[in-house]
């Protein structure tokens, strides 16, 4: 069984499918979303979820929250005297979401897709990868939240092109923006507030509360933890209540000493109070949309996600924004978990609608004689995706060959990006051409990107991992496709040229050849043609008269092959040189 997991900063929670259709898994408590809260009781007990965050007033310090906000930090939490890293306490939260799912299915789960936000990058991803691992799942994919909102809308099957998605959560505002094409989801743009959520709305909530308390009966109620819970717990109620109501009842007995609070606040008031607050969500939009370079009217739909997103106001100000409906039918809290439950299934074959759900968005490779790029994963390619090719030497007796791992579009690589280079040594020595390397490239889910190098004879193996460096922005990304179109003529020029320059060198080296083997042997009439020519293909190729140059190889190509039929010098080094090479060579 594999199921899909929303790891939140303030809730969290599981999904699978069941008979075709995502539903979400209960936990131990009989609740759909399970707090991300850790904690640590008396005697190092720990308690996760709702008994944690209940807890919470009582044992602050430690309580831990929000821990997703420092995924792919060196953050630590110390706990009487331990120390936590993010991953440990995400992967607390995990192995609870994963064990209440077992109880709930009867059966063990091993695989699991988990949502991070598209800012994420590769440290924070790799983070949330490792704390799947420690809870003993393997994780089949991260994928991007709004990603996984808009597979549970089924917009993949649908004739659309670009989806605006806002996540306001507890504590976070996410804006994206996706293009969807051939089933590949991409992300065009992201943004946000990282400090703007549900809870902003519970504490200007709170605030007012206080001050009303204050007014009556004139003691500030903040200074006392419990009342503050108290007051926090009531507001959160309140604000939820009218989501769906025009007016909310407040109570809260005894609040301090014997006095209660009790108040009756409208959906008006409540709006008037959070204006400001609302109002923060405009200008990340507007960015979000200009950096994708659209306008609210090329976006053809809108979804809503996260819990807050439940306010008529903020679903008004959707509405105002992009002059159209948004997509609200599914619970914004589970959206993106449903989401990641159908991706897990599309990914064990389970559900057959083709999702492409990501691409190498610029080709990757390596470095070979000359400088030249050699492309060994194409861009676009759909990643997973392994690739190989083989490689052999340059030189003769060459020991040693450096994997320089680089990503464009560019001829040459000095024109693309640096990704990283390791060596291989110790190739036995021999002629140029006789070694077979064999370079892969393999890129998992995730995006990481691992390149080997395995000497064919020797068996012997080296490699990197390349994770953080090579994730471009989308301006980054048509930079480098802009530049490969403008120099596309120039870069083809200098590569033609770098690459006679490589045949000239071979053929010389060929003829060379042929003229040890068979020394005293030959016409001299024919050593003298062979030298001359040799000598004019080396004052062409310096003079920069490439088309002479190749003409020469030719005429020195057919001139060795005749002489190589009349003395029969070793037929295998020759044809290793004469002919194109069997491989490229690094
Ligand atoms: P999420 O992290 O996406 O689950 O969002 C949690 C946030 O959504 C919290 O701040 C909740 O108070 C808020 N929320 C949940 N339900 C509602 C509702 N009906 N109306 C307004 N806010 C809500």
């Amino acid at each position: 069984m594999v199921i899909g997991i929303d790891l939140g900063t303030t809730f969290s929670l599981a999904a699978f499918m069941n008979n075709g259709k995502p539903e979400i898994i209960p936990n131990a408590e009989g609740e759909r979303l399970t707090p991300s809260v850790v904690a640590f009781a008396e005697g190092g007990r720990q308690l996760i979820g709702n008994l944690a965050r209940t807890q919470a007033v009582a044992n602050p310090e430690r309580t831990i929250a929000s821990i997703k906000r420092h995924m792919g930090t060196d953050y630590e939490v110390e706990v009487d005297g331990r120390k936590f890293s993010p991953q440990e306490i995400s992967s607390l939260i995990l192995r609870k979401i994963k064990e209440d799912a077992q109880d709930y299915l009867g059966e063990k789960i091993e695989k699991a897709v988990i949502t991070v936000p598209a800012y994420f990058n590769d440290n924070q991803r790799q983070a949330t990868m490792e704390a799947g691992a420690l809870a003993g799942l393997e994780v089949m994919r991260i994928i991007n939240e709004p990603t996984a909102a808009s597979l549970a809308y089924g917009l993949h099957k649908q004739d659309l092109h670009y989806i605006l998605i806002w996540d306001l959560g507890g504590g976070t505002f996410d804006v994206s923006v996706l293009e969807l094409g051939n089933g590949v989801f991409e992300v065009k743009a992201v943004g946000g507030n990282t400090h703007l959520g549900g809870d902003d709305w519970d504490e200007r909530l709170m605030d007012y509360l206080a001050q009303e308390f204050e007014k009556l009966h004139g003691v500030d109620v903040t200074k006392d933890r419990m009342a503050l819970q108290r007051l926090k717990e009531a507001s959160e109620k309140a604000k939820k209540e009218l989501s769906t109501k025009i007016f909310a009842e407040i109570r809260i007995p005894f609040l301090w000493q014997e006095e209660d609070l009790r108040l009756t606040l409208s959906r008006e008031q409540f709006e008037e109070l959070t204006r400001d607050l609302l109002e923060k969500m405009i200008e990340p939009t507007k960015q979000v949309l200009s950096d994708a370079k659209f306008t609210p009217t090329q976006i053809d739909r809108m979804v809503l996600v996260g819990g807050s997103t439940r306010m008529p106001a903020v679903q008004h100000l959707a509405r105002q924004l992009l002059g159209k409906e948004s997509y609200k039918d599914i619970n914004p809290d589970e959206v993106v978990a449903l989401g990641a439950a159908i991706q897990a299934n599309i990914l064990i074959g389970e559900i057959k609608d083709v999702v492409l759900l990501d691409v190498t968005p610029l080709s990757l490779g390596i470095e070979i004689e000359g400088g030249i790029f050699a492309k060994i994963i194409k861009r676009n390619t759909t990643v997973p995706t392994s690739c190989g090719q083989i490689f052999t030497t340059a030189k003769d007796n060459q020991t040693q060959v450096d994997i320089h791992v680089l990503q464009g579009e560019r001829l040459l690589s000095s024109d693309n990006i640096n990704l990283g280079k390791f060596e291989l040594t110790d190739i036995p020595p021999g002629r140029r051409g006789e070694a077979q390397i064999e370079v892969t490239f393999h890129i998992d889910a995730n995006g990481i990107l691992q390149v080997s190098a395995l000497d064919l004879h020797t068996d012997n193996e080296k490699s990197i991992q390349i994770s953080s460096s090579y994730r471009l922005s989308k301006d980054e990304i048509n930079k480098m496709l802009e530049d490969a179109r403008i120099h596309a003529k120039e870069d083809q020029k200098r590569k033609e040229e770098i690459q006679i320059g490589i045949r000239a060198e071979s053929m010389i080296h060929a003829a060379q050849l042929v003229l040890e083997e068979d020394e005293g042997l030959m016409d001299k009439l024919d050593v003298n043609k062979i030298e001359k020519l040799i000598l004019a293909i080396k004052t062409t190729l310096y003079k920069g008269g490439y088309e002479d140059t190749r003409a020469r190889i030719d005429e020195l190509s057919k001139l060795v092959e005749v002489v190589y039929n009349a003395y029969k010098c070793k037929k295998r080094n020759l044809e290793m040189e004469t002919k194109d090479a069997a491989y490229k060579r690094i």
